[in-house]
């Protein structure tokens, strides 16, 4: 038994909090996916305003695609695991997302878009987060920050683990491309083969899930498969893998502002939602 002084130099490891299955839910034109942050039971889990994940090789699960529609006040954040995605905005920017690449969106005070698949069959495979913004930035010009496969930093182990860094830096160094300071946040997607443990640095107040895309992890308790596991408080990650198996982990930084959502708007307060729909429709929601 360890005593009390030990226990308090000791690192404090998460432990599973909730674990959730999500639901299923149909956005854009008819596109099935299961939403995993922004449910009932979910609502928020600040930063993280929602989690979609689809994936389906049936065309009429995603063919519809999601036709032009606006977003102000957060970030969407786009990762393709198999698939392409081409987007189009209002302002003439345009390009296609292909498996392995992310598009880390901030739509600031607005951008209206259209995300649609590349592709008429096949998988078409990814998530999409929304990553909330301050009061301070809701109102920023809308940036980019798109990378692909090539691009995101891949750290190999020796015990066969590879972890794709695309936020956020590792207990070993490998930093990923996208640069975000409001929230500080990590994203990783980490292949882990059968009974290999996986240890992970995290900051102590910052809210922190893993998603399980195949296999089964433990992390204390067992976690399965397209079930997303929220974390307690701690600063460090430990999860043992029970099958070879693929998880994101995700964590970032609590903005701790009251969450007024409105559909695609997601603002601080009713009045600044009623405020985003009218400029929307009045055609006056780019320049403000
Ligand atoms: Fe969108």
């Amino acid at each position: 038994m360890a005593c009390k002084t030990q226990l308090k130099e000791r690192k404090m490891k998460r432990e599973l909090d909730l674990v959730t299955p999500g639901q299923p839910a149909m956005d854009g034109d008819g596109v099935k996916m299961t939403r995993m942050i922004g449910t009932p039971e979910l609502n928020l889990l600040d930063p993280f305003l929602l989690l979609d994940a689809f994936g389906s090789e049936q065309a009429e699960d995603y063919i519809g695609g999601f036709p032009a529609h606006p977003h102000r006040g957060f970030e969407t954040v786009t990762y393709l695991l198999a698939g392409r995605m081409r987007h189009k905005d209002s302002a003439g920017h345009e390009g296609v997302i292909e498996a392995g690449g992310v598009q880390w969106m901030t739509a600031g005070r607005g951008i209206v878009h259209s995300e649609m698949p590349e592709q008429e069959d096949g998988l078409l495979q990814g998530f999409q987060l929304w990553v909330n913004l301050p009061a301070s930035e809701k109102m920023q010009k809308p940036v980019y920050q798109e990378f692909p496969a090539a691009e995101i930093a891949h750290e190999y182990a020796d015990n066969g683990s590879v972890v794709r860094v695309i936020a956020g830096r590792t207990n070993r160094g490998t930093r990923g491309p996208v640069a975000n300071q409001i929230v500080d946040p990590l994203y990783f997607d980490v292949s882990l083969p059968n009974q290999q443990r996986f240890e992970q640095r995290v900051e102590k107040d910052h809210n922190t899930f893993i998603f399980v895309i195949e296999g089964e992890l433990s992390i204390g308790d067992e976690q399965g498969t397209r079930k997303l596991g929220i974390l307690t408080e701690g600063d460090e990650i430990v999860v043992f893998a029970r099958g070879d198996t693929r998880f994101l982990l995700i964590s970032g930084r609590p903005i701790n502002e009251p969450v007024a959502r409105g559909g695609p708007f997601v603002m601080n307060t009713k009045a600044e939602v009623l405020q985003a729909f009218e400029d929307f429709q009045t055609n006056r929601f780019l320049e403000k």
